[in-house]
């Protein structure tokens, strides 16, 4: 990855293409030269009116899902292949609530990493405990959450994966976890990841959950943490690119 902070709304699904054009008007409006990469994971159906709308400003695009095979019948499911078609740069996979509302498992999510990595496509891997979890021994569920997503994964795809900690007790709920426990987390979550790919390791590890204007700077202090995922503050244009600007080192 070439910038340093990486900053990446998650829409979900909210907006309809009218809605997608307006907010990246008023957003690119505002936005100056910045050293923050900003990514939108936008609906499917936006991917494509987004990359246009944003084409050569340098911001990445992707989707919130994808399936893990190349095509077939597979009613209402979307192929990595056409994510890229589509103009996607990358892919969230393995969200909180694609794994609690859709009953995504790791066997699920590692295969659909693999695939996407294969198709070049960015890979936005997120983890995270619930709060039953956190009090029983967290750190196991998260290792065994990267560790059977990465476990096939060749180190030099590894340029292209981005890991994002998320306690699922922190998303969209407003409480965020504290700056201090995330570095502490995501120093763990370094450790793991050289565990599997070596020491010279370099995968940016943002943090989502509940992040918004008013505490983004208290994550950004932290060297540890490379960014942030942003849910419902991203979807206010002027929000976000406050978001953005104050990420800026
Ligand atoms: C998310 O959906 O990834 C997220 C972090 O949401 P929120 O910022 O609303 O907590």
């Amino acid at each position: 990855m070439e910038k340093d902070t990486i900053i990446i709304g998650n829409w979900k699904m909210y907006k309809t293409n009218k809605e997608v054009k307006e907010y990246l008007h008023s957003f690119t409006k505002n936005l100056s030269d910045t050293n923050v990469q900003v990514g939108f994971a936008v609906p499917f159906t936006a991917i494509s009116l987004s990359a246009k709308e944003l084409q050569d400003q340098g911001i990445w695009i992707g989707a919130q899902n994808m399936n893990s095979a190349d095509e077939g019948a597979f009613t209402g499911e979307i192929a990595g292949k056409m994510l890229k078609d589509a103009g996607a740069d990358f892919v969230i996979l393995g969200h909180s609530e694609r794994r609690t509302l859709f009953h995504e498992t790791n066997e699920m999510i590692a295969s659909k990493v693999k695939k996407a990595l294969e198709e070049e496509l960015k890979v936005v891997l997120c983890i995270g405990e619930s709060l039953e979890q956190r009090e029983n021994g967290y750190e196991e569920h998260l290792e065994e959450q990267i560790s059977s997503a990465l476990k096939d994964v060749d180190k030099s795809k590894t340029k292209n994966i981005i890991v994002a900690y998320e306690p699922i007790w922190a998303i969209g709920t407003g409480k965020s976890a504290g700056p201090k426990d995330v570095e502490k987390t995501h120093l763990f979550i370094k450790k793991i990841l050289q565990k599997i790919f070596g020491k010279t390791v370099k995968i940016p590890i943002i943090y989502g959950g509940s992040v918004k204007k008013e505490n983004i700077v208290s994550y950004m202090e932290k060297k540890s943490i490379s960014g942030a995922l942003v849910g419902g503050a991203s979807l206010k244009a002027k929000d976000f690119s406050e978001i953005v600007q104050l990420s800026e080192s």
